[in-house]
């Protein structure tokens, strides 16, 4: 049974201490619980928070202790009943081959559903992520303009994709032309900006002729001082996240830019919230979730592309790879 765990706290970015391979006996299922073996491990920007021991929403990962992540595992033996061998499951059950588990907070997705892998993506976290946030902080109105960065990643891709269903004239931002050219291509967006352009400020401005109405905020940054002076009055921020930020281990040096960032906030009469997906929302916008994004998916309404990683030793350097940009699509790893 191969584990990956925390073996150091980072500064800054994880490096070749921070995570540790180790190997253990594979565990038995007892009396209501059944043994899992994992297919697909999801790789998300907020596992670096977890490596933290900062006061966070979710308690950080122990040293020592197995990273968390979604997995979709499958059916090994099961003493429960709603689970039988061969079933697949949508688990908690972090960086490992094997977990056991007495089904609690364990979604049974059958024995043969159409793409497994994404229930940890467009079907998941990261889908559910997108709809609620965009549609119920964002409220997007129909001729509105929506942007957002990390525009080919799963949650960007899929805020732009819903908000241009909804008739948003949508502004993605991503780094670097490939990228771009896919956001605009093939998932329908109006404009694609490079972030790491020298002249970004001037061609979003550009992009966005009548102001920025919703803000998706993914990643925090040079991205967030280019649209503060496009931000129209009433413009709605749904905060996600703040990925370009996530491996600083200290403030960063320069202006202070509270002023600025208050000042937009207050003479634009700005609606900021942020949100954490798990406890954000009632469950009923799940379920609305759940039917739209499979009617969207089938009428290829929504586009999604994955990136399969193949191998369980090659995660910590994915999980690098998404965090950096070098990653292309939803990450995946495939554990075999
Ligand atoms: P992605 O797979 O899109 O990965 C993150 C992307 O961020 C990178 O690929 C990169 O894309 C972009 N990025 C990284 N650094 C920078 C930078 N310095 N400037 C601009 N862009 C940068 O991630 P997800 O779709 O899974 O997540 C997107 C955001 O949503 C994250 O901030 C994540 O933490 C947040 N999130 C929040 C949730 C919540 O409950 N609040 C739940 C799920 C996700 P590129 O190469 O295009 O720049």
């Amino acid at each position: 049974n191969r584990r990956i765990v925390l073996a150091e706290r980072p500064q800054g970015l994880p490096n070749d201490s921070t995570l540790r391979l180790e190997t253990s006996d594979i565990p038995t299922a007892g009396d209501g619980e059944m043994l899992l073996r994992t297919k697909f491990l999801s790789l998300d920007p907020y596992m670096r928070g977890r490596m933290n021991d900062a006061k966070s929403y979710a308690t950080p990962v122990e040293i020592g202790g197995v990273m968390t992540g979604q997995v979709v595992a499958e059916v090994v033996t099961s003493n429960l009943e709603g689970f039988t061998e061969g079933d697949l499951v949508l688990a908690g059950s972090g960086w490992q081959d094997y977990a056991v588990s007495d089904g609690t907070k364990i979604i049974n997705l059958g024995k043969d559903p159409a793409n497994p892998s994404w229930a940890l993506g467009i079907l998941g976290m990261p889908g559910y992520t997108a709809y609620a946030g965009l549609l119920r902080i964002g409220d997007p109105k129909p001729g509105e303009t929506v942007v957002v960065a990390a525009a080919s990643g799963p949650v960007g891709a899929t805020v732009g994709q819903i908000a241009k269903i909804k008739g948003c004239r949508i502004v993605g931002i991503a780094g670097g032309a490939e990228k771009c050219a896919h956001v605009v291509d093939n998932l329908g967006f109006d404009a694609c900006i490079d972030h790491k352009a020298d002249d970004f400020a001037e061609q979003l401005a550009a992009a966005c002729p009548d102001g920025i109405d919703v803000y998706f905020e993914n990643v925090g940054g040079k991205v967030l001082y280019g649209v503060l002076p496009l931000l129209n009055p009433f413009a709605r921020m749904p905060v996600c996240g703040v990925v370009s930020w996530y491996n600083m281990p200290n403030l960063p040096e320069g202006p202070d830019m509270g002023p600025v960032i208050m000042g937009t906030l207050l003479r634009q009469k700005v609606k900021v919230e942020g949100f954490i997906i798990f406890d954000s929302f009632p469950a009923s916008v799940y379920d609305d979730f759940r039917r739209d994004m499979t009617e969207w998916l089938k009428d290829g309404k929504v586009q999604y592309k994955e990136q399969i990683v193949d191998g369980f030793e090659n995660a910590p350097a994915a999980l690098n790879d998404v965090l950096l940009g070098r990653s292309f699509g939803k990450v995946v790893v495939k554990v075999d």
